[in-house]
């Protein structure tokens, strides 16, 4: 998937083709379907404390915009830059709208303590006194990503960003939490709900949605459960079903039966690990792959499955 699928997707869209991939480039086919190509991974979004949830699904950018079009902003000439703590003018200048100060010690690591101008709000007094349903920019970055939700119900742009969010089971994070305290999973659903909100602005204009072809992203994901719980694990299914209903393919690398239980298409590589594999055991549904002699996957699928069939028995 990484060093074929890829590579041969990629400059195929790029109509690019690489000195020593002419083969490559001829694998893979059907690439006419799709649009654009993406490697979801569990790596962390942002490397400093500048970057939120917020500012990475680009809600942040319209709660600017909100608080930029009060009255109070207007008379003072604030513009949505103001309410930036990544820019002069509007942040807290001691901390550097970074909120805490770092503490540089010697033989120790460094450790952070909150800013004691702005009190880890960011922001300097001026900005923090334009108040919308009177709470300010600094106490809405406080804010969990399901409180931010119902405070901005009246706006539907930013309402339904972060209703994606809750759905996904993220709106515990608080908005202005640094991403690089995110854990792998919570940062990886972050990606695939930034991927999902580019659908639905998408879905709301009718009119380009008939000059393109429906959906059509290719995602590619390895062992997306790696270190996921349980209920983690459910979400991630939730966001890859809405991925597909939204008209897009996901190929998934995955030993995780409740994955491989859910897929469409199933290609089993086996029949042994390591090198005693790598050929194509079996194909098919969930339901065929499940009745295979050989596969090593097929006796733990048929449990899955059995065991689905009995709880929408009992459900329904
Ligand atoms: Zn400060």
């Amino acid at each position: 998937m990484h060093n074929v699928l890829w590579p041969a997707v990629r400059d195929q869209l790029e109509k690019k083709k690489r000195v020593g991939n002419g083969d490559l480039f001829k694998l893979v086919s059907g690439v006419a379907e799709i649009e654009a190509v993406y490697e979801v991974d569990q790596s962390p979004i942002g490397k400093t404390s500048r970057s939120t949830p917020g500012t990475y699904i680009k809600v942040f950018d319209e709660i600017r915009g909100l608080y930029a079009q009060l009255p109070v902003s207007r008379v003072r000439g604030y513009s949505a830059s103001r309410f930036s703590f990544n820019a002069e003018g509007g942040r807290c200048e001691t901390c550097k709208g970074q909120g805490v100060i770092k503490l540089e010690m010697n033989f120790l690591p460094s450790s952070y303590v909150p800013c004691e101008d702005c009190r880890g709000r960011r922001y300097n007094p001026q900005t923090l006194e334009v108040l919308y349903n009177e709470k300010s920019i600094g106490d809405v970055m406080e804010m969990t990503i399901e409180e931010a939700a119902q405070f901005f119900s009246a706006h539907p742009k930013i309402a339904r960003a972060l209703s994606l969010l809750v759905d996904t089971g993220l709106g515990y994070l608080k908005l202005g939490q640094p991403s690089p305290t995110l854990s792998g999973g919570e940062a990886q659903r972050l990606k695939l709900v930034t991927q999902l909100k580019r659908g639905v602005s998408r879905a709301a204009n009718e009119r380009i949605r008939k000059m393109r072809k429906p959906g059509s992203t290719l995602y590619l994901l390895e062992e997306p459960t790696i270190g996921l719980h349980m209920a983690d694990v459910e979400l991630l299914l939730n966001v890859l079903h809405r991925l597909v209903d939204d008209g897009n393919t996901v190929i998934v690398i995955e030993h995780n039966l409740s994955i491989i239980a859910e897929a469409d298409y199933i290609v089993d590589l086996g029949p042994e690990a390591g090198a005693d594999g790598g050929e194509v055991v079996a194909v098919g549904t969930p339901e065929q792959v499940a009745r295979d002699r050989i596969s090593r996957t097929a006796p733990f699928l048929r449990k899955v499955l059995s065991s689905s069939r009995v709880n929408k028995r009992l459900s329904s």
